[in-house]
């Protein structure tokens, strides 16, 4: 069977090109909304005639809502994006909305990418089968504010000592250090001493390397000068395509996460951009928010997932126990609490 990547999906296929395959009767307003009944097998309300709204330019290919109780009682929830909105007209997982849609429009697999590229499948569709040139300048016109990035560095550090003991003592395997690129490193400069993380964009450039104390020195953690981490979500660039990932706050929550081999990203703090959340809504299906046991980290994670569920499929949060955090927990204690996952997928 062919991974179904959700990514590519979505920047094919666009909420107007679903809707217009269905033929579904809505009325434009304004330059970028269409409204009218609600389509969804869900709705039973027979008063409500305006409550479906697809808004075209928001997130990537479009989000919808459907304001009526009845099918926000149904799903649990008021809208999404298009392979959400596959999936409820087809009364469908989002998985199997996702393989509906690479078949209708001829959407290349992930597979088939590689194979032609050679690499980890990108962006770029091959001839014959290309999305439409608005689609892909929506895609890069990121519109006002958004004009900020980590430019990639020009070099990669050396002397990474990816076997030091201070790995082994956070729970971190040699296998992982080395997956990862962590270290401590041993050359001249501002890092020598740190365990140094190496931070990539979403499409795998390296954008920054981050300095962690090891020996209790302040700060905990050295970040380079110009870099946003508001503007990243640590580790994305190795799980995007995968259906659910678990979020954590930090560097060590993930490698620990990813060692007991769930999908995982970092936000980088317990706060999460407008930007994480636009590259969370864009790469995943189902996130699982796990952030410390503490009463901040509870609250954050209460605050992160209303603010998903308006734009991801499914969001659950992962509760751990008082002054626990991720990063602590072994792998056994990792799959009590995420084992499930793979159930509901
Ligand atoms: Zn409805």
């Amino acid at each position: 069977m062919d991974w179904v990547n959700f990514d590519e999906i979505k920047k094919a296929v666009s909420l107007q090109m679903v809707i217009e395959r269905y033929g579904i009767p809505l009325r434009r307003v304004g330059s970028d909304a269409l409204r009218g009944k609600c389509p969804l097998p869900t709705h039973n309300s027979k008063t409500s005639t305006e409550s479906f709204t697809a808004t075209l330019s928001k997130g990537v290919g479009g989000a919808w809502a459907c304001q009526s109780q009845s099918c926000i009682k149904t799903r649990g929830r008021m809208g999404g994006n298009v392979l959400d909105f596959v999936a409820a007209m087809e009364r469908c997982s989002v998985r199997d909305a996702a393989i509906r849609l690479q078949s209708w429009f001829l959407v290349p697999t992930a597979g088939q990418l590689s194979r032609q590229s050679g690499k980890e499948p990108v962006a770029e569709i091959s001839a014959g089968k290309e999305p439409k040139p608005e689609l892909i300048s929506k895609e890069n016109g990121n519109g006002a504010g958004e004009s900020e990035t980590n430019k990639p560095l020009s070099f990669t550090l050396q002397k990474v000592d990816c076997s030091h003991p201070y790995l082994k003592a956070r729970g971190l395997t040699d296998e992982t250090a080395q997956r990862f690129g962590v270290g401590v490193f041993q050359g001249k400069g501002s890092m020598h001493g740190r365990c140094v993380i190496p931070i990539h964009n979403g499409v795998g450039e390296l954008v920054a390397y981050v300095g962690r104390a090891i020996d209790g020195t302040e700060p905990r953690y050295k970040f380079p000068a110009g870099f946003h981490k508001s503007l990243e979500l640590f580790n994305l660039h190795r799980v995007k395509g995968e259906l659910s990932v678990v979020l954590v706050e930090g560097f060590v929550d993930c490698m620990k996460v990813t060692q007991a081999k769930f999908p995982s990203v970092a936000l980088m703090g317990s706060t999460m951009s407008k930007t994480q959340e636009d590259l969370l809504a864009e790469h995943f299906g189902h996130i699982v928010v796990m952030l410390d046991g503490d009463e901040a980290g509870r609250e954050a994670a209460e605050e992160i997932a209303d603010r998903l569920q308006s734009c991801v499929y499914q969001v659950h949060v992962a509760v751990l126990p008082d002054n626990v955090q991720p990063d602590q927990l072994e792998n056994d204690e990792l799959h009590r609490l995420l084992d499930w996952i793979r159930v509901t997928q």
